[in-house]
């Protein structure tokens, strides 16, 4: 999805230890999102304000499955999860949210003026609207019309998400494959700053052409992201089911607590998923990405695919997740 095509990126065997700060990010492009980060970051900034711009970045390009011009649901709607949390535990999110460009924002509103932590749909939408965000027109990009017009072809429902590596027959047409497009892509984004900080950010518009109403692991805390800043973060991509059903990033998180490095304890969560179905495993992916206190980084996949971007001081680079299948 990005501009910076994969080929042209060198991808390391392993990835050092990050040094301080530090902002890691799904997919290759992470690389432009961690650059808007890391102008707060590098400046002394805070980890969240960092993983707020870019997510903030990201939701306003042409991209899949990010922001409004992402694609829409089986009804053709376009409709944003977002989460984000800080080094306090606070933290706010949003789903379904219609014609608001901004999700990370409101989902930080939602955080820092509400003793809630999540809204849904309409309500969402009413809270950001009052709150001074615009509300746009939700007209579909040049980009999404032409791949829900491919998808309505043969419009199965079915969610299956796309495996990076592979051309896949399912509920998409063959061809929206075999064009090279994504169904997912989510961005989730984590910062340790200079203070040793740690936040964490997730903007999304979900699986492309799911059921109306249905929100991913991407706003559910503990499950597409979670920040303990006595151990470390996490962040996910892939089917959100899955990792909902394990709260994947919680999981990982604890892993860590547990001594575990921190691809080793995305190892492990991808082990808890791929061990409930195998032959069901073979046919989905999930991704996940932590950080520890130290400022170590690392990420594991159910398949080979899953890419992450890292920028410090020295490091500024794509990542390939290892992976179990
Ligand atoms: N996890 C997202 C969802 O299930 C999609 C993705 O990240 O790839 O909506």
């Amino acid at each position: 999805m990005s501009s910076l095509g994969l080929s042209s990126l060198a991808f390391p065997a392993f990835s050092p230890p990050a040094e301080k700060p530090v902002v890691i990010s799904t997919w290759d492009s992470g690389m432009e999102v961690n650059a808007e980060a890391w102008k707060i970051l590098s400046t002394n900034g805070t980890a969240l304000d960092a993983v707020e711009a870019g997510a903030r970045y990201i939701e306003t390009l042409n991209d899949c499955c990010v922001g409004l011009k992402g694609y829409p649901d089986r009804d053709g709607i376009v409709t944003l999860d977002a989460c984000i949390m800080d080094q306090h535990s606070n933290c706010g999110a949003v789903a379904g949210l219609e014609k608001i460009k901004h999700a990370i924002s409101v989902a930080r509103k939602v955080m820092q003026s509400t003793p809630h932590v999540l809204l849904v749909g309409a309500g969402a939408q009413q809270f950001a609207v009052e709150n001074g965000f615009p509300l746009e027109s939700g007209e579909l990009s040049e980009d999404a019309k032409r791949a829900y017009a491919t998808w309505l072809k043969s419009s199965r429902y079915e969610p299956v998400i796309n495996i990076e590596n592979k051309k896949q027959n399912g509920p998409f047409a063959p061809s929206f494959f075999e064009d090279g497009a994504l169904n997912h892509d989510t961005m989730g984004l984590i910062a340790l700053d200079s203070s040793n900080n740690l936040s964490g950010g997730v903007t999304t518009s979900g699986m492309a052409f799911k059921l109306h109403g249905r929100v991913g692991d991407s706003p559910v805390i503990g499950a597409g992201l979670f920040v303990d800043n006595e151990v470390g973060a996490a962040t996910s991509s892939g089917l959100g089911e899955e990792v909902i059903r394990i709260c994947g990033t919680h999981l990982v998180v604890e892993f860590m607590r547990q001594g575990n490095s921190p691809e080793m304890a995305c190892k492990k969560a991808i082990q808890r998923i791929v061990s409930r179905d195998r032959q069901k495993a073979k046919t989905l992916q999930v991704g996940f990405l932590a950080i520890n206190k130290k400022g170590q980084v690392g990420a594991y996949a159910i398949q080979e695919g899953f890419v992450y971007s890292i920028k410090n001081g020295t490091q500024n680079e794509v990542v390939k997740a290892k992976f179990l299948i």
